[in-house]
């Protein structure tokens, strides 16, 4: 469908603790609302997995479940998001993940003439999150997936990234749902609170987000 010049599809974030559902709900907001799923953690993977240049550099980083490089993954965002899906709107999955990623990502979108729509967090109990991520080590193989790393990794992301939703919460961006549950459910909740902000997908899936003077920062 053509969107209105005051419209366009819905740049969001999404953010939780590894573990809490946010590449399942990533992938069903991505297909509701037709926009691209940018994840940081599956692009390294893939890179990993094909063994290319970035993949061969960060594999060790990654399996140990501390961070890559600020500047390493700045650029591989700045690259995807130039891509043409993502001109529209775009999910970005695990970035930003630090204050550095943050300013970086604000200025990449100001460059553009862009702005953030909503920020969605998955809230959701550390110990019901190992229990998810032992089982998906197990059905996905996934290597950075033993118990010492998934524990590294819930404290990196507890000491870096938790403050950065208190940044978004200010700027008014946060939409807080519940991540334990039903997947569906869970969909829902996200849904109803972004339609609550006026972020709806129609029935071509195209979003409806209007365009909003910026929310000033406190
Ligand atoms: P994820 O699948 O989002 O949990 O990411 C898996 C791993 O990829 C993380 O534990 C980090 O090592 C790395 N990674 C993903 N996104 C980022 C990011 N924004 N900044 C730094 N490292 C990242």
């Amino acid at each position: 469908m053509t969107l209105r010049q005051d419209q366009h599809d819905a740049r969001l974030l999404i953010v939780g603790p590894p573990g809490a559902g946010k590449g399942t709900q990533a992938a069903r907001l991505s297909a509701t609302y037709g926009i691209p799923d940018i994840s940081t953690g599956d692009i390294f993977r893939a890179n990993i997995k094909k063994e290319t240049p970035l993949g061969v550099q960060v594999k060790a980083i990654i399996d140990s479940g501390d961070y890559v490089s600020d500047e390493l993954t700045n650029a591989l965002v700045k690259s995807r998001l130039e891509e043409e899906d993502a001109r529209e709107g775009f999910l970005l999955d695990g970035y930003p993940r630090t204050p550095e990623q943050v300013s970086y990502l604000d200025e990449l979108l100001a460059s553009k003439g862009q702005a953030l729509d909503a920020v969605v967090q998955l809230v959701a109990d550390q110990d019901a999150v190992v229990a998810r991520l032992r089982k998906r080590a197990i059905e996905q193989g996934r290597t950075d997936d033993t118990e010492e790393a998934i524990r590294h990794r819930q404290e990196v992301y507890a000491r870096e990234t938790m403050p950065l939703i208190a940044v978004y919460r200010d700027r008014g961006l946060l939409v807080e749902v519940d991540g334990l549950g039903d997947m569906d459910v869970v969909a829902e909740r996200i849904a109803d609170a972004l339609a609550a902000r006026g972020i709806t997908a129609d029935e071509s899936g195209a979003t409806t987000a209007l365009d909003a003077p910026p929310v000033e920062s406190a």
